[in-house]
């Protein structure tokens, strides 16, 4: 199978469970928090948590590539406060560890906000500046920026936002990218229809390049084009529709990353997963 798929699975428990929980669902990939995500502070992993965790990805076929850890809804890495960004910038590093502990390759974030309090290009820049410390002090872990739906102050809702943070980025190498279904489309990119879906994923090797994609959120939406609401629905009953996920599924760019569910209803990830097995060609 050269697609990986899957859904972001709880590690309730200790982030030994998330390949148990992974694996119960028929899943090929899967997204984790390796610590509470609505939480400053955690206890660091255990030893003997690692080795399980290790030991279960091992037994169930799950290599790093196949797994996308998402850091805490709290970290905003262009915050304009000193103090708080310092916070972040800390919780976003402590993040990076825990996956290099866990030999884990790729951390999957949400950019930042300005909190209306600085430009997009300040805040985008202060971003960068994160990125860069936290790469400095860890080996081996990509910073995988998530495009948003662009709600409230967040940035990065656009493929020009994301270029301008990696263009900042000193190691190129250790940067990379996560595009979510439901978000660009609240965003205003049309992934619903066949002409928007070619143009969008153009637009988007035009001005970031597919080499920089680690990994996809496959989400329907709720709300229409261009919303910049991030409500996610399950696949085939939202405004995007079924039709996008087949074309991503049929889609040889796709090959080889994660490709996470982030969908509403937990109950229908394993009918959801086989549907997208099947689509593949
Ligand atoms: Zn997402
Ligand atoms: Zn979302």
């Amino acid at each position: 199978m050269k697609k990986y798929i899957g859904a972001h699975v709880s590690a309730s428990g200790g982030v030994e469970n998330a390949p148990l929980n992974a694996r119960e669902i028929g899943a090929t990939a899967f997204a984790l928090f390796t610590k509470n995500q609505r939480q400053w502070k955690a206890a660091p992993l255990t030893a003997e948590s690692i080795d399980l965790f290790k030991q279960r990805c091992e037994e169930f076929g799950y290599t790093p590539r196949q797994i996308l850890p998402h850091d805490s809804y709290l970290i905003n890495l262009g915050n304009p406060d000193a103090d708080a960004l310092e916070k972040s910038r800390e919780a976003f590093l402590d993040e990076m560890q825990r996956c290099e502990q866990l030999g884990l390759d790729r951390l999957n974030f949400h950019p930042g906000s300005t909190l209306k309090k600085i430009g997009d290009e300040e805040c985008l820049t202060l971003i960068a500046e994160s990125i860069n410390r936290a790469l400095d002090k860890t080996r081996g872990v990509t910073a995988v920026i998530e495009n948003t739906a662009g709600q409230g102050s967040n940035l990065g809702y656009t493929f020009e936002q994301i270029a301008y943070i990696i263009d900042r980025v000193e190691d190129k190498s250790r940067v990379g990218v996560c595009i979510d279904t439901c978000h660009s489309f609240a965003a205003g990119y049309d992934l619903a229809s066949a002409g928007g879906f070619t143009e969008t994923f153009e637009h988007f090797d035009n001005v970031i390049g597919f080499k920089y994609l680690r990994g996809m959120h496959l989400n329907d939406a709720k709300k229409e084009l261009g919303s910049r609401v991030d409500r996610h629905d399950s696949l085939g009953k939202g405004t995007l529709g079924i039709e996008p996920f087949k074309w991503i599924m049929e889609d040889g760019r796709f090959d080889g990353i994660p490709l996470i569910l982030e969908t509403p209803d937990e109950a229908l990830w394993p009918e959801e997963i086989r549907m997208l097995k099947g689509f593949v060609k």
